[in-house]
């Protein structure tokens, strides 16, 4: 999988003399298909195409992951308190400036017994455009963030935005994180019809599914309300992110 940029590339750039000798169009077509390719290559964290990202968990049990991203933040206690009187265990994928303005919930998540992964310090907007150095800071930070407040390492990290580049491909490997998809999307930050995130994410849902949401609305609050349930109904157990990577290890 790593070598696919460079053999695209190879190819493009056969393409590109070819493309030279004819016509501008011809150029500029090739030019945009690539590009295209590298892009979606980016955004599309299932693809792999240059993290190999963990997106599901391998089983024959009815099992799947929460996993909540952005926070801590306002919403998350009563997250909090809807898992516990389910009993479930998420992961929750944290950002480093998150942590600071809610130290207590951060710790309170650790106790509650659930698993953290780093998300970022600043979960900035141009994280695709920054350098494998910066990319490294902004992980290696977050981990100190968590380290200070919760007494906490892990090894799982969640690109931003789900975004995947060369450099943030050398920053996992330089601090040497596991990075972690998922393959059910629920688009809760983006969609607001609760019932449609609600039917997106149920719809979808396979053994093994790591959903992506957000404990950062209180949309997403009430749609894992009924998810709960529907998991209970459907006879689906949780696991937390770790114990994919926790068992790869033997
Ligand atoms: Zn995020």
């Amino acid at each position: 999988m790593k070598h696919y940029p460079f053999v695209l590339f190879y190819l493009f750039c056969n393409v590109f003399i070819y493309a030279f000798q004819g016509s501008f169009w011809v150029y500029l077509a090739c030019f945009l298909a690539f590009s295209t390719v590298v892009i979606w290559g980016s955004f599309d964290i299932g693809l792999g195409y240059f993290v190999n990202s963990i997106t599901h968990k391998r089983t024959k049990i009815k099992e799947v992951a929460l996993t909540f991203d952005d926070g801590p933040t306002e919403f998350t206690p009563q997250f909090l308190d809807l898992l516990r009187e389910h009993r479930v265990k998420a992961t929750f994928f944290c950002i480093g400036k998150q942590i600071e303005k809610y130290p207590e919930t951060f710790q309170r998540i650790i106790a509650d017994g659930h698993t953290v992964g780093n998300h970022t310090l600043s979960h900035s907007h141009s994280t695709g455009f920054l350098s494998a150095a910066k990319m490294t800071e902004e992980i290696k930070q977050c981990d100190e963030v968590m380290q200070r407040y919760g007494n906490i390492t892990t090894p799982l990290y969640r690109p931003p935005f789900g975004v995947t580049n060369p450099n943030i491909a050398k920053a996992i490997k330089n601090t040497r994180k596991k990075s972690i998809g998922w393959n059910v999307r629920s688009l809760d930050t983006i969609i607001n019809d609760e019932r449609k995130i609600y039917r997106k994410v149920t719809r979808n849902l396979k053994k093994g599914s790591i959903i992506l949401l957000h404990d950062t609305s209180e949309k997403t609050y009430r749609v894992l309300v009924d998810l709960l349930v529907f998991l209970e109904d459907k006879k689906y157990s949780t696991f937390t992110v770790d114990s994919i990577t926790n068992s790869k290890k033997k």
